[in-house]
């Protein structure tokens, strides 16, 4: 029995971690952490500085000029960058979707974000959340290897790629897994010990009830 619960969500791309995320924090008054939000952020950022995906140097140099900051939204955390929020529909065109793989391998940039995405615990409490839900691809591997629970989503990459084109959103799901996938800091991967879920013939809410049965068994 614990009073602060942490769950962890991996998964890739479009494995239906967001949807499954929001509703959980929203049934147990989780704060509710989008990892990948954070990395479509800085890359916006990068990409508004005019910065390329092969300038790591570059990159690497504008990290400490970030002043990350955090902005709660309802049951959401929103990443600022120099006190803005880069908008929703921005960090999700396809700019952003086809670069932030690329930026995200970069050691240096995923240092950058591990300090502060460990410190979303202080900012849940703060705000008198119950526990903290954080969906990515290195959450239960590297940012918090001992939370109270943690969960790999697994999909069928032809069911995600509908997933994106029935949202209308070009996303290359195959290659972005890829790409996550081969990289040598904190890659996609199941951690060890977590639960796998595999979601292809699964509708979101068998998925938010399997993961819901868990969380509510933690706080008996
Ligand atoms: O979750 P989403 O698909 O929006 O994530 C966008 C990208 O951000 C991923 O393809 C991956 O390159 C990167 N990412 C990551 N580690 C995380 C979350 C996202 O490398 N914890």
């Amino acid at each position: 029995m614990s009073s602060f619960l942490i769950v962890a969500i991996d998964g890739g791309a479009a494995s239906g971690k967001s949807s499954t995320s929001r509703a959980l924090s929203e049934r147990f008054n989780f704060l509710h952490v989008d990892t990948g939000s954070y990395y479509r952020a800085i890359t916006a950022e990068f990409l508004r500085r005019g910065l390329r995906i092969d300038q790591i140097n570059e990159v690497k140099a504008a990290l400490p000029s970030l002043a990350f900051g955090t902005q709660i939204d309802g049951r959401t955390a929103r990443m600022q960058i120099g006190g803005r929020v880069v908008p929703e529909s921005e960090i999700r065109g396809p700019e952003v979707t086809a670069a932030v793989s690329y930026f995200a391998a970069i050691p240096e940039v995923r240092t950058a974000l591990l300090t502060y995405q460990r410190g979303q615990i202080d900012v849940a409490q703060a705000h008198g959340f119950h526990g903290l839900i954080m969906e990515g691809r290195d959450i239960g591997s590297v940012i918090f290897p001992t939370a109270d629970l943690r969960f790999f989503l697994h999909a069928d990459p032809v069911a995600r790629a509908k997933r994106r084109e029935l949202e209308g959103r070009a996303d290359a799901v195959a290659e972005r897994d890829r790409l996550d996938t081969s990289r040598t800091t904190a890659p996609l991967k199941i951690p060890e010990g977590a639960t796998d879920i595999d979601s292809t013939f699964l509708n979101l809410e068998q998925v938010v009830e399997k993961i819901a049965a868990a969380i509510a068994q933690k706080l008996r």
